[in-house]
């Protein structure tokens, strides 16, 4: 599949992808995972990002775009890819249909999670990450904790509270996606290939995304003269 997942912070997109990679194959892209990356590596990009991550502002177009640009160019995407935090701005929505008209590439569906803001601070407030960069283990102190000794349970790296996931720091986040990300509900949704999703569980969001990539390769085969 080629997807697009659009979402405000803590809307689930994360999860919701490695759902679906495991199920089909494809790669999730996620513009946050390869910053943070970046940012633990120390490379002149993580030095760059850290402060506009650990403020909860965006990185400039102009540096995502580059990444994005590079990352499409790995052959792993041939198994399909679901963006997952990318594009989160106009620009960059102009930006990723020019990179993937070049390379005649078709988005299969943008899905929206659409998902209230209270169920959103609740749960990003309550979230842990991995810190081990090749992990990014998600866990949730209510429904899904860690070890008991804090580590990951996957890798045993220590599991931490993003210093992006402080209530500021997400209500700032909130705030900006509406401002800057929300518009491209409308972009996509004149595009003809948006897909509003309501609920809430990561089963039920995989479900209703594959569905609706059936239904649009059925109508797509039926219009093919
Ligand atoms: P995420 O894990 O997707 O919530 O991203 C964490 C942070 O990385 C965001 O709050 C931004 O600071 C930065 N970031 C990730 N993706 C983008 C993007 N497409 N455009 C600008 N900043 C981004």
């Amino acid at each position: 599949m080629r997807i697009i997942l659009l979402g405000a912070p803590g809307a689930g997109k994360g999860t919701v992808a490695k759902l679906l990679t495991k199920l089909d194959g494809s790669v999730q892209i996620s513009t946050g995972d390869i910053l943070r990356g970046a940012v633990k590596a120390g490379t002149p990009l993580g030095k760059k990002a850290q402060r506009y991550i650990d403020r909860g502002d965006l990185v400039p177009d102009s540096v995502i775009i580059g990444i994005m640009e590079k990352r499409l160019h790995d052959l792993d995407i041939r198994k399909g890819f679901l963006l997952d935090g990318f594009p989160r701005t106009i620009p960059q929505a102009e930006a990723l249909d020019a990179l993937l008209k070049k390379r005649n590439i078709i988005l299969d569906l943008v899905a929206n999670l659409d998902v209230p803001r209270a169920v959103i601070l609740d749960r990003l407030t309550t979230r842990r990450t991995c810190s081990n960069p090749a992990c990014q283990e998600i866990y949730n102190v209510k429904s899904n904790p860690p070890a008991p000794d804090g580590s990951c349970r996957k890798c045993g790296c220590p599991v931490t509270q993003r210093a992006d996931e402080t209530v500021d720091a997400i209500t700032k986040r909130y705030n900006i996606y509406n401002e800057k990300t929300a518009p491209l509900i409308n972009y996509y949704e004149k595009k003809g290939i948006l897909l509003t999703i309501q609920d809430t569980s990561t089963e039920g969001v995989a479900k209703a995304i594959q569905k609706g990539i059936m239904v649009k390769s059925r109508q797509d085969r039926s219009q093919t003269p």
